[in-house]
């Protein structure tokens, strides 16, 4: 039988995998609302939707590598996160996240256990590109 993960678990794979994708090849991430380099493993992974919000808690295109003063002192920056969001993804994909989160999203155990085998295989794959 599979082991459950629990989703603070999942938090830290998933947290992981969106500071590595955002990495350069040298390792470092633009911190997306202050434009800040620093080493995804000094980077947290910021949400432009509070992560209160389980519907867009394992988007990826809501996480993004952010700079750890933005993300823990200044409550996200998210005046230069919405700013960095539209340069990445556009103004239309940033909006439908601000509807997404209104989406009802019941998590269970099963859901969790499905994200995080998901989502440890992406990291996997992506720790192998980067050696
Ligand atoms: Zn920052």
């Amino acid at each position: 039988m599979r082991k459950n993960t629990s989703k603070k678990r999942l938090d830290t794979i998933f947290s992981e995998f969106i500071r590595r994708r955002d990495a350069n090849s040298e390792g470092f991430i633009r911190c997306i609302s202050c434009g800040k380099v620093v080493h995804w493993g000094d980077s947290d992974c910021g949400h432009y939707i509070n992560r209160r919000h389980n519907s867009t808690r394992y988007d990826e295109q809501n996480c993004n590598a952010q700079c750890r003063s933005c993300n823990r002192f200044d409550e996200g920056n998210i005046q230069g996160y919405r700013r960095g969001l539209i340069k990445k993804i556009g103004e239309k994909a940033t909006d439908m996240l601000e509807v997404k989160k209104h989406n009802v999203c019941k998590m269970g155990q099963s859901e969790i256990n499905l994200l995080a085998d998901v989502y440890r295989k992406k990291l996997k794959e992506i720790k192998d590109k980067q050696g």
